[in-house]
Formats: structure tokens, sequence, C-alpha cells
């Protein structure tokens, strides 16, 4: 039964998916999420994405990347394309300037 890992790695990480898609994801730290719970009202975790880490059950008892660590993931890769929305404005002023000179 090698194939069970692999599909049940990929639901977790679809799960995450369908957190971050939720929404209700917040940044507290400059690497540390607070994740709402998917099952429970009421109930987030926090993750630590510099040491992987996640204070639910399925991380702190079986080792694994949780569909909360995954979540908090997109978010952060989210946080950073949107910050590059706002960065290439102030390159491209700066290229125009070099140009007008
Ligand atoms: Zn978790």
């Amino acid at each position: 039964m090698a194939h069970t890992d692999t599909i049940r790695e990929s639901t977790r990480e679809e799960r995450g998916l369908e957190l971050y898609r939720s929404g209700g994801i917040e940044r507290i730290a400059r690497d540390v999420y607070m994740v709402p719970s998917c099952s429970r009202r009421r109930v987030e975790y926090l993750v630590d994405l510099e040491r992987q880490s996640c204070e639910c059950f399925d991380s702190r008892h079986r080792g694994h990347h949780c569909k909360h660590l995954y979540a908090a993931l997109l978010y952060r890769s989210w946080l950073r394309r949107a910050a590059r929305v706002i960065a290439p404005t102030l390159v491209y002023v700066g290229d125009g300037e070099n140009l007008q000179a």
C-alpha cells in the first residue's frame, strides 16, 4: 500500500487550499499565522512557518505538514505576490527617469 501516503498527502494539500480560499487567515508575526480550523468554528491554530510547526493534533502528534501549514504557506505567497504588484511601479518610475536623462 505504498500509494496510500501519496493520496493522503495530496488530500491534505487540497484541504489547505480550501482553507486558504475560505479566508480568515491572519498574519500575526513575521512568519507566524493564525489559521482557522475548518471543522470547528472559533478554533484557530498558530502556525509557525519558520519552524514548520502547527498547534494542531495532526502536526504535533504525527509530525505531518498539516492543512493549516499548507494554508499558511499559500497565504504567505499571496502576500508576496500582492507586495510585488506595488513594487514594479516604483521600478518603472526609476527606469523612466533614466531614459529622460
Ligand atoms: Zn495544523
